[in-house]
């Protein structure tokens, strides 16, 4: 698959933030756009017959970009089967970690947040975590430590938990499912970005990290259904930009090509279960 084949997707991820405000009952962040992805918000109606969920997961694993989802199918296959709908989105540029979910979580453009390279500094703009805090949301960030999410939306009124593993990490937030005392819960994995930069992102090392955050998903999805069986609930698989392999054969991204900034989310409401 040559990039010149491929189209860019064009809805851009700034609406993210803004929809999940709209669809958790929370105002949305101050830089985000007017305009949101009708798409969630239609099937969030659709499955619980009201505009918001009661409880929000947002999985983060870092560098799953849509060529690498569509190429992997029986890898992403419980992905797909588990998902009501896929959400494709054009990321920010440049496609690195901080400068994408910088906009993921603020409905900023890097113009606007201020960062456009690999920096993590602490971002003091509006964001969902402000939002949630503010509304009262109890509201739970889990993540490898030291990485961007937890440095650009330090100090906010949530709790932090943080790990050295993506093993933890799970570990973590499925126990935080289990135990219900939270409204919102963000948890970033990274395994699959690690390898694929000291390998590349088809290697037998890269591939294996993949299926590993597949079921990591999984599990996440699992808890929710027995744990929030008397809530509605929306899964968010979430990742921030793509990859390429490079000349010098490593894996890579941060250029303005499909293969980096072509990105599919995978959404799923959990309607309250009857009874
Ligand atoms: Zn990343």
């Amino acid at each position: 698959m040559k990039s010149s084949e491929v189209e860019f997707f064009t809805t851009p991820l700034t609406r993210f933030a803004p929809t999940i405000a709209d669809i958790s009952g929370v105002g949305a962040p101050e830089f985000s756009p007017s305009e949101r992805v009708e798409e969630v918000k239609k099937l969030v109606l659709d499955k619980t017959g009201k505009s918001t969920v009661d409880k929000v997961v947002i999985y983060n694993p870092d560098a799953l970009g849509a060529w690498f989802v569509d190429k992997y199918t029986e890898t992403f296959r419980p992905l797909k089967e588990l998902s009501d709908l896929r959400v494709d989105y054009l990321t920010m540029y440049p496609p690195k970690t901080p400068v994408c979910f910088g906009t993921m979580f603020t409905g900023a453009t890097p113009e606007q947040h201020g960062i456009h390279a690999y920096v993590k500094p602490h971002l003091k703009i509006d964001s969902l975590f402000d939002r949630w805090a503010e509304a009262g949301k109890k509201t739970a960030m889990v993540s490898v430590a030291g990485q961007s999410i937890p440095l650009l939306f330090q100090g906010r009124n949530i709790d932090y938990f943080l790990y050295k593993s993506d093993g933890a990490v799970i570990d973590k937030t499925v126990e935080l499912i289990h135990s219900g005392e939270y409204d919102v819960i963000e948890a970033y994995v990274m395994e699959y970005d690690t390898v694929m930069h000291m390998t590349h992102p088809k290697s037998v090392f890269a591939k294996s990290a993949a299926r590993r955050h597949v079921r990591g998903f999984e599990r996440i999805y699992n808890a929710m259904k027995s744990a929030y069986a008397d809530s509605d609930s929306f899964l968010a698989f979430a990742p921030d930009h793509g990859v390429h392999r490079e000349w010098y054969l490593l894996g890579n991204h941060g250029k303005n090509i499909p293969e980096d900034m072509n990105l599919s989310h995978f959404y799923t409401v959990l309607p309250k279960e009857k009874g």
